[in-house]
């Protein structure tokens, strides 16, 4: 799926291996969202600060 936002990086399955949370982000801009029905351009959550927000610094591929 390609990325609605920068339109150029896949959007890959990942989770929060420290939470335990499933999410959808982008390979190249690394925008996220929690569901696929969710993507979209105007709701994407940025990565960074989410982890910052949630005290995490890694995420897996799943
Ligand atoms: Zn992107």
């Amino acid at each position: 799926m390609l990325c609605p936002r920068c339109e150029q990086g896949c959007i890959l399955k990942a989770k929060v291996k420290a939470i335990n949370v499933h999410f959808l982000i982008c390979d190249e801009c690394e925008s996220f969202w929690f569901n696929v029905k969710d993507i979209g351009i105007n709701n994407f959550y940025d990565y960074g600060s989410y982890m910052e927000e949630k005290n995490c610094c890694q995420y897996g591929m799943s």
